[in-house]
């Protein structure tokens, strides 16, 4: 053949991608270049897969874009910076951020980035995400973290993401070292979450968990943390706390249940902090409620504090690779979403490495 088409092959990579409710697929794109000053071009060395992947794959997410490469959480190497950029440079270690921010809106500036008005979850939703050979990330010097010589890829996997969520999480739930702290859910967010509450020392924590294989998890991995099953959790709580209930509640688990078991749990004038994102609308049963003079906090995380996590994992304060449970290639991605979606083989991640 030719010379162009030679040139043609060297620019294109895999990447998965989501060609319509119910459909990834693993197909071939141009490699992504500089759009914009302030972007970066990150070659892809370790990606994962996240329940919001599940979402849009079962087109649940509205504003998903068909077309776009998939995935959130990846670290890699800068391959490429514009000539905006000032915190990378081609050769260094990063983990990119799940959210797209610029910095400067009336948002950024009081650190609420998820409400950026022009970013938000963009990668692997709006535009071209992670689970791919290459990505690229605008807003580079916001959207990426260095990793330190000492902090694995595996270590760094979670930063920009649920790691964020759980740091976020547990920031806003303003804990002292008084509280009993009751996370719901023992899911990847929800051990993120138990991670960053940890850095608190409440005076307790405990996990509420229904899947039996998740709650040994948690005891193997954090001996000296309560965890409960839902029926227990009633009864255990108010042991620890003169029956008075939890004085801080996490709920990343996200069905009707443990929405009810959130409000239900805590104790009169606690603050409740809604991680989970639901499939249905949740009722707030006010006259029920009536007296408990409860605080709650809701949303989307504000992924502003990745340096911060970052420093945490490089001095061993927060650890999360034994998360990591499965690992595949690029191009065996799609087992990898089927025992993740089925929770089959106890997973809790899977990691997604280059070919
Ligand atoms: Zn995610
Ligand atoms: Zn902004």
């Amino acid at each position: 053949m030719n010379k162009k088409t030679d040139a043609s092959t060297i620019c294109k990579m895999k990447a998965l991608t989501y060609t319509g409710a119910g459909r990834f697929e693993l197909i071939d794109k141009p490699k992504p270049s500089i759009i914009d000053t302030d972007d970066a071009v990150i070659r892809i060395t370790l990606a994962s897969i996240c329940s919001s992947d599940l979402h849009i794959l079962h087109g649940a997410v509205p504003q998903a874009r068909s077309g776009i490469t998939v995935g959130h959480e990846m670290v890699g190497v800068v391959e490429a910076t514009g000539s905006g950029v000032t915190k990378v440079k081609p050769g260094d270690r990063v983990a990119v951020n799940v959210e797209t921010f610029c910095g400067d809106c009336f948002y950024c500036r009081r650190g609420y980035v998820n409400n950026c008005t022009s970013g938000g979850w963009h990668l692997g939703c709006r535009i071209d995400g992670g689970q791919a050979e290459y990505v690229r990330v605008p807003y580079a010097d916001n959207g990426l973290t260095p990793i330190p010589h000492n902090v694995s890829n595996e270590e760094a996997l979670f930063v920009g993401d649920i790691l964020a969520t759980g740091y976020w999480a547990a920031k806003i739930s303003e804990i002292t070292e008084e509280d009993t702290v009751l996370i719901i859910g023992a899911g990847p967010t929800g051990l993120c979450t138990l991670e960053c509450v940890r850095l608190y020392r409440p005076r307790h924590i405990v996990v509420c968990e229904s899947d039996e294989v998740r709650r040994r998890f948690v005891h193997e991995h954090y001996p000296e943390t309560v965890v409960v099953a839902p029926q227990e959790c009633s009864d255990v709580l108010g042991n620890l706390t003169d029956s008075r209930g939890a004085d801080r509640v996490i709920e990343v688990a996200g069905s009707e249940d443990t929405f009810r078991m959130a409000w239900e749990r805590a104790r009169p004038n606690a603050i409740v902090t809604i991680v989970a994102l639901y499939e249905s609308a949740q009722t707030l049963p006010l006259p029920d409620m009536y007296g408990k003079n409860l605080t709650f906090k809701t949303g989307g995380v504000d992924a502003c504090d990745c340096d911060i996590i970052m420093q945490l994992i490089s001095e061993g304060r927060i650890r999360t690779s034994h998360l990591i449970t499965h690992r595949y290639p690029l191009s065996r991605i799609g087992e990898a979403y089927t025992i993740f979606a089925d929770k089959a083989d106890n997973v809790i991640k899977t990691a997604i490495h280059p070919d």
